[in-house]
Order: structure tokens, then sequence, then C-alpha cells
């Protein structure tokens, strides 16, 4: 089944905001250390919302993120459903249709003038919701590379996606996997 097309970006970007945190907890290399890390990833994920550029707004979008991240870590669909109705409740969440730019028709989850991080935490709550109403919560996973705990999002027709963007971990098992034939091959 397709989603609307503000799901899907929602929920890509939901999957990248938390995947700066795994890579903080993993490698020490936090993209979002520093408020230029910030401005960066909102170069590559733009959020309506409005941006104040500094640190608080920074330390928020931080604060942020484990919240994010429990929705991929929820043990099943009843404990998915209790983080997206608290981060909805607590990120201020009123949805309201919006039409501008050179986009049609769409969910705007919070208000323009709510901080960054609620436009973050509401968004990603939504479109988890969409998920959880269509029973498709199985699009939410974690990387299968063994030494990988990065989130992805599986947006694909037939739900084969294993791997992470993060770390090329798809083209790593694969090269693996090759040298492990050709070396029981000779
Ligand atoms: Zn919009
Ligand atoms: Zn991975």
């Amino acid at each position: 089944m397709a989603y609307a097309h503000d799901t899907e970006v929602a929920l890509v970007a939901a999957a990248a905001l938390v995947n700066t945190l795994v890579s903080a907890e993993r490698d020490d290399h936090d993209p979002l250390a520093t408020r230029a890390g910030l401005d960066a990833f909102l170069t590559e994920y733009p959020y309506s919302a409005r941006i104040d550029g500094d640190d608080r707004e920074l330390r928020e979008v931080r604060a942020m993120r484990p919240r994010v991240h429990a929705l991929w870590t929820a043990a099943d669909k009843d404990a998915a459903v209790a983080v997206v109705n608290d981060l909805l409740r607590a990120t201020n969440a009123r949805p309201y249709l919006s039409r501008h730019d050179e986009w049609d028709w769409h969910l705007h989850v919070t208000d323009p003038t709510q901080p960054l991080a609620e436009q973050m935490g509401a968004e990603a709550a939504m479109a988890v919701a969409d998920l959880i109403r269509a029973d498709d919560l199985q699009r939410l996973r974690i990387c299968e590379a063994p030494d990988c705990e990065a989130v992805l999002v599986d947006l694909s027709r037939n739900r084969s996606r294993r791997f992470c963007d993060t770390g090329n971990c798809g083209n790593r098992l694969n090269v693996a996997a090759y040298r492990a034939r050709k070396a029981s091959a000779s």
C-alpha cells in the first residue's frame, strides 16, 4: 500500500534523525554535535517550522532523538501506540491541512510558531500513526548488518529492504559474502 507523500517524507527524515543518535553512540561521531551540523541536517531534511538557529534549539532537537528512536524500538504494536500518543501530547500536535509553495494539500502536525524539535517529534509520531492504522508497523526496521543498529524505513513495494543507508551496510555484506564464496571455492 502507498502512503501519502508527507507520511513518507516524515518517516525518512525521522529515520535520518534517529541515525544521528545511533552514529553518536556507535562511532562517537554525532552529526548533530554542533549547530552547523544541525543546519546541514536541515538542508538535507527541511522542516517548515520556525528555525531559531541557536544552541537551545540544538539541545531540544538532540533531546528529541531518543523519543523518536523509541518508535523503532517499541516491543510491539501496543508499545508503539503508547510512544506515538505520548509524543503527540508532548509535542502539542495540532494537525491541519496546508497548501503552500509547490505542494498541494498535505498535513501539517504543528503550528509554524512551535519549536523545531516539536515539529520533528510530532511529524514522526503522526507518520507512525499512519503505519499503525494500516497494521504496517513492520516497515520500521533495524539494519540487519550484524554490527549496525541504524534504523530504516522500508517503503519498498515488496518490503525487501534489509540494510540501512548510513554505513553502506548492504554493499559491505555483499562483498563479505562474495569473498567467503570465493575462499571456499578455491
Ligand atoms: Zn507543508
Ligand atoms: Zn546498517
